[in-house]
């Protein structure tokens, strides 16, 4: 059976965390999440709205996985961390190396995820149901494809427990990626990463940074539609959810849905799927 869960990003106003809180919360609860997840700033940028929203989250009793990097944190900043996120009950969390932002140091700093899957299993051992991020169309500063599936699997090796993958509209891209990761001897669940589309001009932007691929023919049809911003929401509906019916279909074990703290159209989405 296939499991759903949304994901949040730490909102930066008091307005913002009110509205994740108090609307978009109880309205994406009522589908039926397995969990919420929450990222984070690598380099502790979002250390305290991160760690915020999760303990609100908790306390009302939802299953939370914050999103986890070093960054340029050490080992002890993470230890207590992972040690807080005990205390709430926390039971799940997405591991990651991140991305750095800028003017905060360099690349070096970067941790691999797989470094900070193997501290957090000696940190607490088999406390947390762990996450990581799997790339179908490759990561973009991967050496090559073949490698960074050698990547994902030590991270997985390392005591990580399933991984989501970044979103994709290329459903041969997810398919394919699926088989390749069972050849080199991966048997754990990977979740699609599933991106409703809402604001084309970031869509695009963010895509260009993240390796993720816009389909041609779904450009051409969005630029078709000019500043009609009606045609554009209901095609990406439309889009968005042939796309995770097919992976339904096919047996994917599960979506996960970036929903850009918005109800709708994760909500319209997952209606048409009927779930
Ligand atoms: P890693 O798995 O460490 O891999 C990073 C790169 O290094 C890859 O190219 C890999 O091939 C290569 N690599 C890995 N190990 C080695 C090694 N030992 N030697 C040489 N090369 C290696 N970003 C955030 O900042 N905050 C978030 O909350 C966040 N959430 C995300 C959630 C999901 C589901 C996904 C898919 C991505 C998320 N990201 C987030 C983005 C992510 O942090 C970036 O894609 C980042 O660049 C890579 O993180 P990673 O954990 O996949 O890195």
């Amino acid at each position: 059976m296939s499991i759903i869960s949304f994901e949040y990003f730490p909102p930066k106003t008091a307005e913002g965390r009110a509205t994740l809180l108090e609307k978009t919360t109880p309205a994406l609860q009522a589908l039926n999440p397995a969990f919420f997840s929450v990222t984070y700033g690598a380099g502790g940028s979002t250390r305290d709205s991160t760690l915020g929203i999760v303990e609100a989250l908790c306390a009302h009793g939802i299953d939370v996985a914050p999103h986890l990097s070093f960054g340029a944190d050490d080992r002890d900043t993470i230890a207590a961390l992972l040690q807080r996120y005990r205390e709430m009950g926390v039971r799940r969390l997405v591991a990651l190396r991140g991305d750095m932002p800028s003017g905060m140091g360099g690349a070096s700093q970067l941790v691999y995820a797989s470094e900070l899957v193997a501290f957090v299993r000696e940190q607490t051992g088999d406390h947390f149901h762990i996450e990581v991020a799997a790339y179908p169309e490759i990561h973009p500063q991967a050496e090559s494809y073949d490698s960074d599936l050698k990547f994902l699997k030590r991270k997985l090796d390392a005591g990580a427990n399933s991984a989501i993958t970044q979103y994709f509209y290329n459903v041969e891209s997810y398919f394919y990626f699926l088989d390749q990761c069972a050849a080199i001897g991966i048997d754990k669940p990977i979740v699609a990463g599933i991106m409703p589309i809402t604001n084309y001009a970031n869509l695009a932007r963010f895509s260009r940074n993240c390796g993720a691929e816009i389909p041609r023919w779904i450009c051409q049809r969005i630029e078709g539609y000019g500043k009609d911003q009606e045609s554009i929401r209901q095609f990406g509906i439309d889009v968005v959810s042939q796309l995770c019916q097919t992976l339904l279909e096919s047996g994917a074990p599960g979506l996960h849905f970036y929903t850009m703290n918005q109800i709708e159209p994760t909500r319209q989405i997952r209606d048409n799927l009927g779930l």
